[in-house]
């Protein structure tokens, strides 16, 4: 109220009424509602005005570029949807300059057309050994191969995704960016290998690229549009995202695990409800957690901090600790930053070369509390100690229920992750805050999509799906949505866990499924019920006949769950089985398999 009297009494002073091209109506509306803004909603509006400007505008057909305009290809190595989402939203910003562009996913990008190409931005996520995503290995394969042609013609970009507490980090970016130049193409502009928190460096990255873009447009005679303050596109603007997350409310905690179990997993649902978020089968919930409490106070008192510290943000360093920055890990790329800001002897000389394996023990399952601990850090200063920190970023869980049949709320399935290291027990950060949540408690989130994990369109295909432990979580998704929609396509469940009596994860909603027709078929294998461990490719080997037959008559195969041991042994388990019945060799299955992922029968969510 205090607002709009405002603004009935103070003219707004950027709209001088004579330059104003507005009616008296528009400029009298727009007087009353720009002093009620926040200055956030006044960039959010800027944006919105950009956004609608450039997409008013013509842009030129995808597939016939007008003489000299600039043909852009933007394509995508992605596994968790982080790198398709970034491609998207990057080619919608390319288009709004007024150039032409294509965005592919790698997988369906023919490397023949790397002899035409000469705008190519790719972006590309790395998995966990420095292995590219599953939609980018036949590409990366062809280009590392002799087959590979020079490209004199390309100029290009590389936008690398990954994990800096990982050995390879950024690895298949890397490898990329190495092997275009050694091809003989041009960067356009230099490579940016972004940490979990992509967000910021990937949109400086895209700034700036854009930026380069427009400019060798305009110098070709194309007249471009910038859009420099919309950075997403309208409708993308007011959504809840990974950066404007949703608070949901837990309606639901439920320990799936029966007494007696050694592990422990949460069935969670959370209301959705008014959030105007979307979500398909396969796709995960990103969640925002915290630290917990006592860590944060073990680190305060090892490094002998005031936790009322007040940081340049305003924050206190308790609650920076607490909710902004990452405490539980350690990487060499931390330590080396640590070095810098903190000048502390006794780090940089565990980061002698000398020293480089026994570091790389040393971290180990180890985090921040155990560094000062060790290297008697006591002291070092707390404000340029959080500077070389990472943001805390979010985690990613398979939702585990379709929206089909549950509109307005997510379910997980989330396991508790707790190990000891050097005397004392630690846990996952997400997995124990959300264990400590109660019904009634709200935790931030968004909607990760991925569009690599995917039922079928078909209705009547048949699928069979492979979820050892808290990979079965996307599958109770695929069987929900099946059910819902009527969908009559044969499916066949393979899951595995430690013992029959305590670990079945939804094991009477299985049953039921079965019952009703929903789930044509389901195997188990309990690992630790007998003397000889059974998982769930030993299943899939016992039935090797009735697995090929699936797979001749058109079966998708979808494997979700870890990514080190289980889905390589998997994956094996597959070759075997497609060489035992078809009577190929290793390279036929090999050329089954690769056939099965390019026509997206054979997908995971591996991590
Ligand atoms: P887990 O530790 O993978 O254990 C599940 C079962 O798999 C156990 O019986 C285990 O046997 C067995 N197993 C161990 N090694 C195996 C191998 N090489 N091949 C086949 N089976 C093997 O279960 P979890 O704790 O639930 O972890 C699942 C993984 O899925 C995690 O890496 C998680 O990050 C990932 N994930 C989770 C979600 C989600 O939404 N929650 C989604 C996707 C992926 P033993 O322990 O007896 O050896």
């Amino acid at each position: 109220m205090e607002n709009q009297v405002l603004a009935e009494a103070t003219p707004s002073p950027w709209t001088p009424r004579s330059l104003s091209p507005l009616t008296p109506e528009q400029t009298g509306l727009v007087d009353r509602l720009v002093p009620t803004l926040t200055p956030e909603q006044r960039v959010w509006l800027s944006g919105y005005l950009a956004g609608w400007d450039a997409s008013a505008r013509p842009t030129p057909q995808l597939d016939q570029p007008g003489a000299g305009v600039l043909e852009v290809t933007v394509v995508y190595g992605s596994q968790t949807g982080n790198a398709h989402g970034l491609a998207e939203e990057f080619a919608d910003r390319i288009r709004h300059a007024g150039l032409s562009v294509k965005l592919l996913s790698l997988a369906d990008f023919p490397p023949r057309e790397l002899r035409q190409t000469e705008h190519l931005i790719l972006i590309t996520s790395t998995q966990g050994d420095g292995d590219p995503p599953d939609n980018a290995i036949a590409f990366k394969e062809f280009l590392e191969s002799r087959k590979a042609p020079r490209l004199e013609q390309l100029r290009y970009a590389v936008l690398a995704l990954g994990d800096s507490s990982y050995e390879y980090f950024c690895k298949t970016g890397r490898d990329f960016d190495q092997r275009l130049q050694g091809l003989g193409a041009t960067p356009l502009h230099p490579r940016v290998d972004c940490d979990v928190d992509f967000v910021e460096a990937a949109q400086r990255w895209m700034d700036q690229l854009l930026e380069t873009l427009c400019a060798e447009a305009t110098a070709n005679g194309t007249e471009t549009v910038r859009v420099t303050v919309s950075r997403r596109t309208v409708s993308q603007a007011v959504a809840f995202s990974r950066s404007n997350p949703f608070r949901a409310e837990i309606v639901e905690h439920v320990e799936l695990n029966g007494r007696g179990s050694d592990r422990s997993t949460r069935h969670l649902e959370l209301s959705l409800s008014g959030s105007g978020l979307t979500w398909e089968p396969g796709d995960s919930l990103g969640i925002y957690p915290q630290n917990e409490p006592n860590l944060v106070r073990a680190l305060v008192e090892a490094a002998d901090w005031d936790p009322a510290l007040v940081l340049d943000d305003g924050r206190t360093l308790g609650e920076a600790l607490t909710s902004q920055y990452e405490i539980t890990v350690l990487s060499r790329i931390l330590l080396e930053k640590l070095v810098a800001v903190t000048e502390a002897s006794a780090l940089s000389d565990l980061l002698r070369p000398e020293r480089q394996e026994e570091l790389r023990r040393y971290i180990v399952g180890r985090d921040l509390v155990d560094l000062l601990h060790d290297l008697c850090l006591r002291g070092v200063p707390a404000r340029e100690f959080v500077t070389a920190l990472r943001r805390l970023p979010p985690r990613l869980y398979s939702i585990a229920s379709s929206s089909a049949a549950f509109p307005e709320e997510v379910h997980l399935a989330v396991r508790l992750v707790d190990y000891c290291t050097d005397g004392r027990v630690r846990y996952g950060v997400c997995s124990r805050h959300l264990a400590e949540r109660a019904v009634g408690e709200s935790v931030p989130v968004f909607v990760q999509r991925n569009p690599n994990f995917r039922l079928p369109a078909d209705p009547h295909a048949p699928i069979i799906m492979i979820g050892p432990g808290t990979g079965i979580a996307p599958f109770r998704a695929f069987v929900q949505e099946r059910q819902a929609l009527g969908a009559d396509g044969a499916s066949w469940l393979l899951f595995g866990d430690r013992h029959f009596r305590t670990d079945f994860l939804y094991q009477s909603e299985w049953l039921q499924a079965m019952r009703q027709g929903a789930l044509t078929r389901m195997d188990v294998a309990f690992s630790r019920d007998s003397s000889r461990k059974i998982y769930v490719q030993h299943r899939l080997l016992e039935h090797a006949a009735e697995v090929y037959r699936w797979l001749e008559r058109g079966a998708y195969v979808y494997v979700c769950g870890e990514e080190q041991n289980m889905a390589p042994d998997v994956e094996r388990a597959l070759t075997e089985i497609i060489m035992r019945n078809s009577g190929s060799d290793s390279d036929g299955a090999a050329a089954y398999l690769a056939e099965m992922r390019a026509s997206r029968r054979y997908q995971r969510d591996v991590y």
